[in-house]
């Protein structure tokens, strides 16, 4: 089988080492075996882009525009087929994986746009005969570490935007999935840019990573992933005072108030904690429930989760896949068994499931009985594992849902228009949902959480501008020129 490259200078280089990449629904179905960048290979990437990047900074608006484009129509119109090929290496449904390649082919289209409205703010200055002039650069080369949940929608809604506001880029991506990075590289590759403006550099994130994120020639790091990996690359990066944007993991809760609709309830419930198998940042993994509807509430989602159907990513009727990895297979089960040993009540699921294929499938459970301050619920377990809390009033129940080191997402499920209003000016979060799962969000607007959840400017939408732009303020003495 053909090694797949790393993309460096406007070039595809081979290297001495490869891994293999392999279907979390079939582990005998080996999609291909992909080269671990060497440290050459990274120098390489960063001198390229160095001097790429002038040049692109130098290229005019409408050619920028049209090259990204031309990478978000890419995108969209191979929507099926790379979705087809991230379901099968991350272990997603089918629909889930072409809609994550459509969205970012969207994010694409957005940034395109984005490029032409690039506009600055003019001022008197408060010295008679002087004007100001306040635009934005570029910041220069921009490291972009992405995770295996969503392997290409998280790295383009970094990618886009770095690139659109003029920036080069060097892409680490999750070695867990390296095959949907490898797409999207050919696809940036056949967009015009100049050569070097972009690499994609695979490899574990411990080498290349770690050697990519304390490089003195990197001018700004963006990060999708856990909070250790985030603390970890800002310790690493700090000596060379890089622009630091990290979003990290999440303990996101969805309260469930006496008077909710019990049936849209239970639907955002699931979905919101055992979509993705769980694995989504805005998985709704605390499920803090009223007294008054409580029961009922459980006994529905018991059999709303019992009857999901956990099966091979490209079958058809799957609903839940299965976890990425064998290793975070055993960490799930691990902390079913935690769940237990706190004195949780498993209601269903949190085993392992022997299917027709040799893949990592786990049956998604609810646990009831469950305290706030038990690490079940303090900690991020990525699993399709949701928790049920029980709460007494309205007050207590936003009291636990604010109580969290993190701080991404939070909803509210209430037909009360005030109770909506107050939670949403009160959730400690950087998103909030009303009558909505916590997953799911928009690609024009920003996104992003406090507390540990967070750490630097907000992505996507205009606000990502801050991040991949630095501001310069000109002072102009206009009678002095002729
Ligand atoms: P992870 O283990 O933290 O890894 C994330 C990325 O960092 C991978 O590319 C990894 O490379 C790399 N990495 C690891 N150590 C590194 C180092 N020392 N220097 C540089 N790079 C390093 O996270 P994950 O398991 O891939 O993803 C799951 C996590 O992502 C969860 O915590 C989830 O909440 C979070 N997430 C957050 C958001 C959000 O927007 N807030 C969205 C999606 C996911 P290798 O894996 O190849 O070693």
């Amino acid at each position: 089988m053909n090694m797949h490259r790393n993309y460096i200078a406007g070039e595809w280089l081979t290297a001495d080492n490869a891994i293999e990449n392999r279907n979390p629904s079939d582990i005998t179905d080996l999609i291909g075996t992909y080269a671990q960048a060497e440290t050459d290979h990274l120098e390489r990437a960063l001198d390229s882009a160095h001097t790429a990047q002038k040049q692109w900074q130098a290229t005019g608006l409408e050619a920028r525009q049209t090259a990204l484009m031309h990478i978000g129509n890419a995108l969209m119109a191979r929507a099926d087929e790379l979705g087809e090929l991230l379901s099968r290496e991350e272990g997603k449904p089918r629909a889930e994986g072409r809609g994550e390649v459509y969205r970012a082919g969207q994010f694409f289209t957005y940034y395109a746009a984005e490029v032409l409205r690039q506009i600055g703010d003019n001022a008197d200055s408060v010295r008679p005969g002087i004007e100001i002039d306040v635009r934005r650069d570029p910041v220069g080369i921009v490291a972009v570490i992405s995770p295996w949940n969503f392997p290409t929608a998280t790295a383009v809604w970094k990618i886009a935007p770095a690139l659109a506001y003029g920036n080069a880029v060097i892409w680490k991506p999750a070695n867990l999935v390296p095959a949907s990075a490898v797409a999207v590289t050919e696809i940036i590759a056949d967009a015009g840019l100049p050569a070097g403006l972009f690499n994609l550099v695979m490899g574990s994130g411990a080498t290349v990573g770690d050697a990519l994120v304390s490089h003195p020639a990197v001018n700004a790091i963006t990060f999708t992933g856990s909070v250790e990996t985030g603390r970890r690359i800002a310790a690493s990066a700090i000596g060379n005072m890089p622009r630091l944007q990290m979003e990290m993991g999440s303990k996101n809760a969805l309260v469930v108030m006496d008077d909710a609709d019990l049936d849209l309830a239970v639907a955002c419930a699931a979905n919101g904690a055992f979509g993705g198998t769980g694995q989504k940042c805005t998985a709704s993994s605390r499920l803090i429930v009223h007294d008054a509807v409580h029961d009922a509430f459980v006994d529905r989602l018991v059999a709303t989760t019992k009857a999901l159907k956990v099966g091979h990513a490209l079958e058809d009727g799957t609903q839940i896949g299965p976890v990425v990895s064998e290793g975070q297979l055993a960490e799930n089960l691990d902390y079913v068994a935690l769940a237990k040993s706190e004195g949780g009540e498993i209601l269903c699921g949190g085993e392992r499931l022997d299917m027709a294929h040799d893949g990592h499938y786990m049956a998604p459970c609810v646990v009831a009985g469950t305290g706030n301050d038990w690490r079940i619920n303090r900690e991020e377990m990525f699993a399709p594992i949701a928790c049920v809390i029980r709460a007494g009033s309205y007050d207590e129940a936003l009291a636990l849902s604010n109580d969290t080191h993190f701080g991404l997402t939070a909803g509210i499920m209430t037909q009360s228009l005030a109770r909506a209003s107050d939670f949403r000016r009160r959730a400690e979060t950087g998103v909030v949902m009303v009558n909505l799962a916590t997953a799911g969000t928009d690609y024009h607007v920003p996104f992003g959480g406090r507390g540990d959840s967070s750490y630097g400017p907000r992505e996507q939408g205009q606000h990502a501008v801050e991040f991949y732009t630095s501001m310069k303020t000109a002072y102009i003495a206009a009678g002095a020129v002729s």
